[in-house]
């Protein structure tokens, strides 16, 4: 991914659970996204994860902890005991809202 550009890391303003199923992130420069956990756990960045492709099962996908860690970083804990850690700048890069998917080094200009 070609997001390498942006030097200023990503700062997250609040966190909070959307239902059952994602997790929506407000940062701090205004953007704000919605993360599936589906998505958020086959992304886990973990030596383990990576290695081993795709766990789809319920418990591995349900969340039962979130927690910022302090403003660049993201903690997550699943039902089936595993952790994920993600630093704000890999969570800002998993984004596909449209202004992510189109536009990755637009500034965001609030119309
Ligand atoms: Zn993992
Ligand atoms: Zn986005």
């Amino acid at each position: 991914m070609a997001i390498g550009k942006s030097k200023t890391v990503p700062r997250i303003r609040g966190l909070n659970e959307v239902g059952r199923y994602a997790i929506g992130v407000q940062w701090a420069d205004g953007h704000e996204s919605i993360f599936p956990l589906r998505n958020l756990r086959n992304a886990c960045p973990c030596n383990t994860c990576v290695a081993a492709e795709g766990n789809d099962s319920a418990e591995s996908q349900r969340l039962l902890q979130l927690s910022r860690l302090g403003d660049s970083a993201v903690y997550l804990a699943w039902a089936d005991g595993h952790e994920t850690l993600y630093t704000t700048v890999q969570l800002r890069e998993l984004c596909r809202c449209a202004l992510c998917v189109q536009e990755p080094e637009r500034p965001i200009t609030g119309n």
